[in-house]
């Protein structure tokens, strides 16, 4: 959709909202160009991230009007950060967008459409889990009354992208691990994740559980602020930030797990966030600090299974041989933001063992991008259309990622192109399916979760 031309925001005048010398590391090199999705598909210097960080500086020093013009490009990153890894001079793009962002938020007035579905929608339903569950109850009743296809295409691309099984699990506030305790971490619930994945959350918790630590999950958590920061809410984000680093401050935790990697590179990044505000800049560090993916602590140790198996007699090469095809698809938030890309195929590895496959172009973005495939609907069906066709090419029956949004996307995309034979499944998924009594070939009388060996606590 395209924003036309603001008339009644006041005129644009110089602000420094830009790390200057950060936007000035770049040196118009082009090797991140290679990277940038919405670059490889349009061609566009306007839609890389070169053109965009020199856009930013316009629009900082004003010889650049905050119009439609201006905004169009910066609407349309993805935010994927794939540009960041491959920048050699170390340019923080990530930074200078959500600045960039929170400028154009506070300065540019957007048509009423776009307004509507970015404060409304987007910043007035997704963090509420119980606005999103009342949401969620007219599209029930469409559905079941067949009636999906009088839905304009916006909403019914929007609503195809709902799964249609969402079974609500609420979590125990504290649930106690499983055998010798290893530790005692916190949980993050998540807002669409804690309504539209609440299983794939059960499921991490038990992980965790049968891995020996206590989970705890506040009740009084809210979003993390991931929504606010990626759409340039900076302020919003920071009420979040504070909010939860005083919930989890209240119980003693080794380490603070999220399954959701859009969330957990906000989780980490609250340091950042908080860093101009002394009474918290030290309390969010400490937070920060605590923080893990749930792939960073639930490490299958490949000995152990090699010990096990060899009690029942099955070799090591033969246990990926019980799982059909499995590919991996890198979430963008957890492999650029976070850089952790080892450690999810360590997992499928010691699971699946030959029977894992790379996908081509798994870093590229899949389109979803937080709401970016509600903001920019058309290039996040290219880039969603992209993913699919990658997917088909490993001729994987399941693939695997660690993100709700992802998932989403995938799935749509799967369906779309009359694949909802092949599974996408959220890694605390296919391991807990995996790592189940009759999937795990552990010893008679030994239980599966011998299978799962989280580092020590605060290592
Ligand atoms: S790779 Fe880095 S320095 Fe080179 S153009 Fe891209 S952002 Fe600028
Ligand atoms: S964040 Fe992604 S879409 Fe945006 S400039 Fe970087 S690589 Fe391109």
């Amino acid at each position: 959709m395209n924003s036309t031309p603001n008339t009644n925001s006041p005129p644009s005048r110089p602000e420094t909202f830009l790390d200057e010398r950060s936007a000035l590391s770049c040196v118009h090199c082009g090797l991140c160009l290679a990277a940038c999705p919405t670059y490889l598909e349009t061609g566009n210097e306007n839609r890389s991230p070169r053109g965009r960080v020199y856009l930013m500086r316009q629009l900082q020093s004003g010889r650049a009007a905050l119009d439609a013009v201006a905004v169009a490009p910066i609407d349309s990153c993805l935010g994927c950060l794939a540009c960041q890894p491959a920048c050699p001079a170390g340019v923080h793009y990530g930074e200078l967008l959500e600045t960039t962002r929170d400028f154009i938020e506070r300065r540019f007035t957007r048509p009423w459409f776009e307004r509507v579905l970015r404060r409304w929608v987007i910043e007035g339903v997704f963090p509420f889990p119980w606005r999103m569950r009342l949401a969620l109850l007219p599209l029930k009743l469409i559905r079941a009354l067949g009636l999906e296809r009088f839905l304009p295409k916006f909403a019914r691309d929007a609503a195809a992208l709902v799964p249609s099984d969402v079974r609500m699990v609420d979590l125990p506030e504290i649930s106690p691990g499983e055998g010798p305790l290893k530790g005692r971490v916190g949980i993050i619930t998540g807002c669409v994740q804690s309504v539209l994945f609440s299983q794939t959350n059960a499921a991490t918790l038990r992980l965790l559980n049968r891995a020996g630590y206590d989970v705890i999950a506040p009740m009084e958590q809210g979003c993390c602020g991931a929504l606010y920061s990626h759409s340039g809410r900076l302020e919003k984000a920071r009420e979040c930030a504070r909010h939860n680093i005083a919930t989890f401050e209240r119980h003693r935790l080794d380490y603070i797990v999220i399954n959701a990697s859009g969330c957990g590179s906000t989780l980490k990044n609250y340091g950042q966030l908080l860093k101009d505000d002394p009474a918290w800049a030290k309390r969010a560090e400490a937070f920060a600090a605590k923080v893990r993916d749930f792939v960073e602590v639930m490490v299958i140790s490949k000995s152990e299974i090699r010990v096990l198996n060899s009690e029942v007699g099955v070799r090591t090469s033969d246990f990926g041989l019980r799982t059909s095809l499995v590919t991996y698809h890198d979430a963008c938030h957890l492999a650029n933001a976070q850089g952790i890309r080892q450690q999810p195929r360590d997992l499928l590895r010691a699971v699946c063992g030959a029977n894992f496959v790379e996908l081509p172009e798994t870093e590229l973005c899949c389109g979803s991008a937080g709401t970016y495939n509600l903001t920019q609907p058309a290039m996040a069906a290219r880039l969603q259309e992209r993913k699919t066709g990658n997917i088909l090419k490993t001729g994987a029956k399941i693939v695997v990622t660690t993100n709700p949004g992802c998932l989403l996307q995938i799935r749509a995309g799967l369906s779309k192109a009359g694949r909802a034979d092949i599974e996408a499944l959220h890694m605390a998924d296919f391991l807990e399916r995996k790592l189940s009594p009759s999937d795990c070939p552990v010893a008679p009388g030994r239980k599966p979760n011998l299978c799962l060996t989280p580092p020590a606590a605060g290592s």
